[in-house]
């Protein structure tokens, strides 16, 4: 008689056995567990509501993948792409430069939960968790693929984290760190519970909204698809997050309060000026901040007080980075727009300005003013005031340039000294992350240590750039020439009048 899948399924997912020829310290090492001080017993309590089997695993992964393809095929054919808005388009670059690896990245880390795992429960889904991620890496590099005849940017789907762009720089420190360093425990708090099961739905949630608003249905549906899977592997951090609670809640409160910032930095870089700025405008859904603040904010907000921890002591910082931070970082990468992978839209037509101001109320003072000077300088004809000579410095912690987590008024100095070297931080709060555990990130050089330390020759712009691995062929420009700017053509200044004085701009 055969039997049924509750007769079997415990079995199958919780089997373990006492070893006799090793000991259990050298097969789970704590520093690859993370279970050091929290006793074993406390891991019979690890659960997750999933509980899908093998079987079933394969039939839906394999209906999903169907559905895809089938999309996917139709599309390439149909020349739909080259009917999609540029400015869209350069989102999708961006994604698939800096996010293809991470899933690639990602599989090693649940394949280290399939082997150290502290119980076989999470081994076990960890071998869904692997095999998800590996999907995911081929369904980008699959699109990349299919679409690396019309522009060769979708090669750094691929190749992006084996340059050192500086923007690629940053997201692989970051999860080097989250995916590829943590042991098991961590990384299911910063990984599983924080980018998985809270910020990817920016990208994921959100991005696919705004790509299918923009036409792109095979994007669109790349996108949610993925999301289906980090659904249910981003499980493995709730009851992770139970036994630490139990056992070492300060250790769970430090690892959240330092993922959740260095999350929210990373996407208002990654997602932020995609969702505000490169979005045409008529395809818009809500705001980055509205985004963040109904899945990011709330979502946070519910799983802390649902498990006994404290809101981030930056709490209220944080929400004024929602103002800002991603426009900062909009301005920069724009700025320094030679330095991309990908062409970034300015995005601020009047329409445009009239609609951020909507979103965010002191636009105008924090970053108008800035782009008023860029205005004038392409009104003007010169457009070379409007591109960088030299590098921003950058946070030791984030690698993202420093004046870019708040508004422009408020650039402060923030260093930490250890082991006789000076870290620079972009915000008090990426100090306090990296002071909470300085050897971690203390041996990463950021762009500019490398450039000063005479890494990178010759030593200006067109150096960086070749260091960078940036060719002219994807080089970033401004994604629509600058048509934009002629909004603010004034009727007076073609009859003769003096045109605004073009005054050199710094950038961010
Ligand atoms: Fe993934
Ligand atoms: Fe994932």
């Amino acid at each position: 008689m055969l039997l049924t899948r509750d007769d079997w399924y415990e079995t199958s997912r919780d089997l373990d056995w006492t070893f006799t020829a090793v000991d259990e310290a050298v097969a789970f090492p704590a520093s690859w567990s993370g279970a050091g001080g929290i006793p074993p017993q406390a891991w019979q309590g690890w659960e997750e509501p999933f509980r899908v089997s093998y079987r079933d695993y394969v039939r839906i992964q394999r209906e999903k993948e169907s559905g895809v393809k089938a999309v996917s095929n139709a599309l390439v054919r149909s020349g739909t792409y080259e009917k999609l808005d540029p400015a869209h388009v350069a989102a999708s670059h961006l994604h698939m430069g800096t996010t293809c690896m991470v899933e690639h990245m990602a599989v090693t880390m649940q394949s280290r939960f399939c082997r150290f795992a502290p119980t076989p429960k999470w081994r076990n889904l960890g071998v869904f968790g692997m095999l998800d991620e590996t999907r995911h890496t081929q369904l980008d590099l699959r699109f990349s693929h299919d679409l690396l005849g019309k522009d060769p940017r979708f090669d750094w789907a691929q190749k992006a984290f084996h340059t050192n762009e500086w923007g690629v720089i940053a997201v692989k420190n970051f999860f080097d760190d989250v995916m590829l360093s943590a042991d098991c425990v961590e990384a299911a708090l910063a990984t599983s519970l924080t980018v998985e099961h809270g910020f990817t739905n920016i990208q994921f949630v959100a991005l696919a909204a705004d790509a299918m608003a923009a036409g792109d249905i095979n994007w669109s549906n790349l996108l949610s698809s993925i999301q289906t899977d980090e659904a249910r592997h981003a499980q493995q951090g709730f009851p992770t997050l139970s036994v630490l609670m139990e056992h070492d809640p300060q250790r769970a409160q430090t690892a959240l309060d330092v993922a959740f910032w260095r999350s929210t930095r990373l996407f208002q870089t990654l997602t932020g000026p995609a969702m505000d700025y490169y979005t045409p405008l008529d395809q818009r859904k809500v705001s980055f901040k509205e985004f963040m603040l109904e899945w990011i904010v709330n979502h946070h907000e519910r799983i802390l007080e649902d498990y006994g921890l404290k809101k981030p002591w930056y709490w209220d910082d944080f929400l004024r980075s929602l103002e800002q931070g991603h426009h900062a970082m909009h301005l920069g990468t724009w700025f320094w727009r030679p330095t991309l992978f990908w062409r970034p839209n300015a995005g601020v037509s009047k329409d445009e300005r009239e609609w951020l101001v909507s979103k965010y109320p002191t636009w105008e003072d924090d970053y108008g003013v800035m782009w008023d000077q860029i205005i004038a300088n392409v009104n003007s004809g010169a457009v070379e005031r409007t591109l960088p000579e030299t590098l921003p410095s950058l946070c030791s912690l984030t690698q993202l340039p420093i004046g870019s987590a708040f508004s422009r008024h408020e650039v402060g100095k923030h260093a930490t000294v250890h082991n006789g070297r000076t870290y620079h931080f972009d915000s008090h709060i990426s100090k306090w992350c990296f002071d909470q555990d300085p050897d971690r990130y203390a041996g990463h050089k950021t762009v500019v240590d490398r450039f000063i330390g005479g890494e990178i020759q010759p030593m200006d712009l067109g150096g960086g750039l070749m260091w960078m691995g940036i060719t002219p062929d994807v080089m970033g420009d401004d994604v629509y020439a600058y048509r934009w700017a002629k909004d603010y053509v004034s009727p007076a200044a073609t009859n003769g009048a003096p045109a605004p004085q073009p005054v050199a701009v710094a950038g961010d």
